[in-house]
């Protein structure tokens, strides 16, 4: 009300009574309106979810050797239309099956409705997870959490080929944007949609294994210098450029010309991940 701040500077013993009376009156209207809101991030986190809740690279050891977890489940969520195909996921399972001690790897599918939005941030994955994610580590078992998105990565250039096909935030949950690897892979006449996210959910598991020097130590220095937590050896997947659009595609079409089916880790990496645990 414009009219009333006239008076404030006249009234300013008044104007501070009756701030004395209605400040605890707002502050306790404002306490009742904050505590009928259902605002997850006020509720505590509950104790069995906290193993999932660590660094990207943390649980390395974990996912590797099977000292502690012998098995794993993959919590695939996915959007209407965005399922990943069936010849990605196999290829991604015996990936991990290859690199690591774990005697069972199962994948358990969802679908969930579109969050409707164009644009996906690491923040906004990471709230949605904790609306829908189901599984967490239990037992024996460890759970992976991979959402198949309908959106593209938040700060994407097309134009200059810098999309983001995919990011793991957590120690055991990542996101793919399954929305740019399709637009990808339609303007290719060689290279699959099950080439690119095989390739995506390879090097994205990659980190999860705590490469490089992300929670599995180098053996030997290899690190990419200009891109942390990569690696420096040619044609490796945990090189930076295979996380963007234009790495990704020109990674495929030269090991495609070299008769090459898939980027696979160089002898680096698989030696950091067999001094942590893994195979
Ligand atoms: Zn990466
Ligand atoms: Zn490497």
């Amino acid at each position: 009300m414009p009219g009333n701040t006239v008076n404030l500077g006249q009234n300013n013993a008044f104007y501070r009574m009756k701030k004395n009376i209605f400040l605890p009156l707002l502050l306790l209207a404002l306490t009742l309106v904050q505590c009928s809101k259902d605002d997850p991030i006020t509720e505590p986190t509950p104790d069995f979810k906290a193993p999932n809740l660590l660094a990207t690279g943390a649980s390395a050891n974990d996912i590797l050797a099977n000292d502690t977890y012998s098995d794993m489940v993959i919590e695939a969520v996915y959007n209407p239309g965005f399922r990943p195909t069936a010849a990605a996921v196999s290829e991604f399972v015996s990936f991990l099956e290859e690199r690591t001690f774990k005697t069972d790897i199962s994948v358990v599918y969802r679908e969930i409705p579109s969050e409707g939005v164009e644009t996906y941030s690491i923040q906004e994955a990471a709230d949605l997870e904790e609306d829908v994610r189901t599984l967490y580590n239990e037992d024996d078992t460890i759970a992976i959490y991979i959402y198949f998105s309908d959106a593209a990565s938040e700060g994407d250039d097309p134009q200059n080929e810098l999309v983001t096909l995919g990011a793991s935030y957590r120690n055991t949950s990542m996101i793919i944007y399954e929305k740019t690897i399709k637009s990808l892979a339609a303007q290719s006449s060689e290279i699959t949609e099950a080439d690119i996210e095989s390739a995506t959910l390879m090097h994205e598991f990659g980190h999860l294994f705590g490469l490089v020097d992300l929670g599995t130590p180098q053996v030997n220095q290899h690190q990419d210098l200009l891109a942390p937590n990569h690696c420096d050896v040619d044609d490796c997947l945990m090189q930076a450029e295979i996380q963007f659009g234009g790495g990704m595609m020109g990674m495929l079409q030269s090991l495609s010309a070299k008769g090459s089916p898939a980027p696979a880790l160089d002898a680096e990496c698989i030696l950091d991940l067999q001094a942590n645990g893994g195979k």
